[in-house]
């Protein structure tokens, strides 16, 4: 059945909100927002242009952007 097309607009559905299409915020076109679109080298274990998808407190205090396979290693 047919509606006007502001009624397929509005409520946004929960996934759609903002810019970002989907709830995962580590994947896809997400990343390309950031620079190097998510990837650098991990502060850890200097794995180069890996995605530094975690944020991470390090023991000397100074919060740092990990990989996943320093994410747990906390
Ligand atoms: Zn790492």
């Amino acid at each position: 059945m047919l509606r006007p097309f502001r009624e397929y607009n509005v409520p946004l559905h929960p996934y759609t909100k903002g810019t970002n299409g989907m709830a995962k915020s580590n994947r896809g076109k997400a990343l390309w927002k950031l620079p190097s679109r998510g990837r650098g080298t991990c502060p850890v274990c200097r794995a180069t242009r890996i995605k530094l998808l975690y944020t991470r407190t390090l023991e000397d205090g100074v919060k740092a952007k990990v990989c996943k396979r320093c994410r747990a290693g906390a």
